[in-house]
């Protein structure tokens, strides 16, 4: 879970930044990547690693984007929603995806267990509240992540009963923030 804390710092630094998004350009990307060389963003959210494989402030990839996650036994997303679509593929471990619609309430409420191994994919509606954790004690979960859309716009609950309205939109998201240029950051690159 995000603290209020941290997401209060971080809020004031998005304060200093414009809304427009700079991309990245993938002219000079090598077409064929090894995974394993990829730079690690580490621990962005406690308990989860991760690596953004293919990314549009990071790459310059305009329609989709993709992850590597790594989450420790325990480790967990905050319970956040976005509007565009996710999707994940699970190459090792399990967990539970929490989802609750976002429809038809003031706030998430008690969102459905979806359990998952191995081999499962999942896929999360537009801009319903959810959750994924690594419920397995012992063992690391690893997945791949493809959102539609990027860069991602989050939004992040305190908890099931947060109210929508009140959830704290995050943007850039924690990995995207060092690829972030704001039109006065990029103007002023051009001196
Ligand atoms: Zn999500």
């Amino acid at each position: 879970m995000i603290s209020s804390q941290l997401i209060v710092v971080y809020l004031l630094f998005l304060l200093t930044a414009s809304a427009e998004v700079s991309y990245a350009s993938n002219d000079e990307l090598p077409v064929v990547r090894n995974i394993r060389e990829l730079n690690q963003d580490g621990e962005t959210i406690p308990g989860i690693s991760h690596i953004t494989v293919a990314g549009a402030l990071s790459h310059g990839f305009k329609e989709i984007e993709v992850w590597l996650e790594t989450v420790a036994p325990g480790g967990h997303t905050p319970v956040h929603r976005h509007d565009c679509e996710e999707i994940f593929v699970v190459v090792k471990g399990s967990g539970t995806l929490y989802l609750a619609s976002t429809t038809g309430s003031e706030f998430p409420g008690s969102p459905k267990e979806f359990p998952f191994s191995t081999n499962s994919t999942f896929h999360v509606p537009q801009n319903d509240a959810h959750q994924v954790w690594n419920t397995n004690r012992f063992e690391d979960l690893q997945y791949f992540v493809v959102i539609s859309r990027p860069p991602m716009n989050l939004f992040v609950y305190e908890d099931w009963l947060t109210p929508h309205s009140a959830a704290v939109p995050v943007f850039p998201v924690m990995w995207d923030a060092k690829h972030y240029k704001s039109s006065s950051s990029a103007s002023s690159d051009e001196l």
